[in-house]
């Protein structure tokens, strides 16, 4: 009955976890999936987090269903975050704000959304983007276009092309942006940059989709939140996925949001509606554990001042890790340039590399990074960067 069914190959960042916990090589290093590990190679439990479970546990509480759109707390959260505390359209209730099932669930029910009162609108994603960006997409069945982003031979960004494909773009057309921190090349726009990128937007009508996993990993929470903000000062209609996965280090506790912000209260009431009615068919609530730790974190002072302490010093262990890692490799292949480590911003380095040699990284190395050549840069830590810095220069030698 079931021998008709196709075989999955596995999600290719996944499964290289896999590949790496049978690997045998004591000197192993994981730089594949996107995920924070601190200077000892853990997975950090923040202390905010810490408090905040503390506060859950004692006492022990009874879990009700959560409302379809999740705890009133973690989305004020997320909107006081992404469009700053003392935003006007927050006042104003321009904003139609769900929490969701981590940055992927706020990427489904956006997409969800677009295929069910956006029929006609294709989706158009960086030229490289996140690859869950495409399936999620296309798994609700909107069309899935690529923009010219990466310029490999500049290890820049094509902007002048991405611009000129932009004007080509119909009315409601979709346009799926990062805010900061792209993955997986590291580059990001300029606020210059950005403002010409909204401006051709509002121009062609077309509708920005802005998905913000690692604010607070770039240059800080706000300037992190730049496009967004401008985008709602030139009174643009938009989307906003955010998730709490990193800068929380709630991986599995699947935490994020989906706001969308709309131009008069109506909409917004409307929007939120919808946003519920397809929530309820899918998953119809949200999981209660995360979305308490948002709730508190978020809205207590003392906390939140905490929680951007950690989140800062994550982002600098990582910029640190860069320059060493950038050093080496001068010093080893004086040559070459390797500026663009400490240009790319967030998790991940964009190294260049060829499969083959990603490839020997791995079988000689124990070294695993995504065969696109992106490195998760925060897998490094002072006791392994010279072996993995050492390891680049012999592969890209040779
Ligand atoms: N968007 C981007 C750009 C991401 O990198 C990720 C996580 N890798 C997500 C969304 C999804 O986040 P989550 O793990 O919270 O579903």
């Amino acid at each position: 009955m079931f021998e008709r069914i196709d075989y999955y190959a596995g999600d290719p960042i996944l499964g290289l976890m896999e590949k790496y916990s049978a690997d045998n090589n004591p000197n192993k290093v994981n730089l594949g999936i996107g995920i924070y590990y601190d200077e000892n190679g853990v997975l950090p439990v923040l202390d905010c987090v810490k408090t905040a479970e503390a506060r859950i546990a004692d006492p022990i509480a009874p879990r009700p269903y959560l409302p379809m759109a999740g705890l009133p707390g973690h989305r004020k959260g997320c909107q006081e975050l992404l469009f700053g505390k003392d935003s006007q359209i927050l006042q104003d209730g321009l904003v139609a704000t769900i929490a969701t099932i981590g940055g992927s669930g706020a990427l489904k029910v956006g997409a969800e959304f677009i295929h069910e009162w956006f029929p006609q609108s294709k989706c158009y994603v960086s030229d490289p983007t996140w690859g869950n960006h495409i399936a999620i997409f296309e798994g609700s069945d909107v069309e899935v276009g690529k923009y010219p982003y990466y310029d490999k031979a500049n290890s820049s960004i094509k902007f002048d092309e991405m611009i000129a494909f932009f004007e080509t773009l119909n009315k409601n057309d979709v346009i799926l942006l990062h805010p900061c921190c792209h993955n997986p090349t590291g580059l990001d726009l300029t606020q210059a940059q950005w403002d010409t990128v909204l401006n051709v937007i509002k121009a062609r009508e077309l509708i920005p989709f802005m998905d913000i996993a690692y604010q607070g990993f770039g240059e800080d929470m706000d300037s992190d939140a730049y496009a967004i903000r401008k985008a709602v000062e030139m009174g643009l209609p938009l989307f906003v996925s955010n998730s709490f996965s990193k800068n929380l280090s709630l991986y599995g506790e699947r935490v994020g949001g989906l706001s969308v912000v709309c131009l008069t209260v109506d909409e917004a009431e409307r929007v939120f509606g919808q946003l519920n009615a397809m929530v309820r068919r899918i998953y119809s609530s949200p999981p209660s554990h995360g979305g308490h730790v948002v709730d508190i974190v978020m809205n207590d002072e003392a906390l939140h001042e905490q929680w951007v302490g950690e989140v800062y010093a994550m982002r600098d262990r990582i910029k640190a890790m860069r320059l060493k890692l950038k050093s080496v490799l001068e010093a080893k292949i004086p040559n070459r340039n390797f500026d663009y480590i400490t240009r790319q911003n967030g998790m991940f380095s964009f190294t260049g590399l060829t499969p083959e040699q990603v490839e020997r990284l791995q079988s000689e190395y124990g070294i695993y990074m995504v065969s696109n050549s992106r490195m998760c840069v925060a897998g490094l830590n002072t006791s392994n960067i010279d072996y993995v810095a050492n390891a680049m220069a012999d592969v890209l030698k040779d």
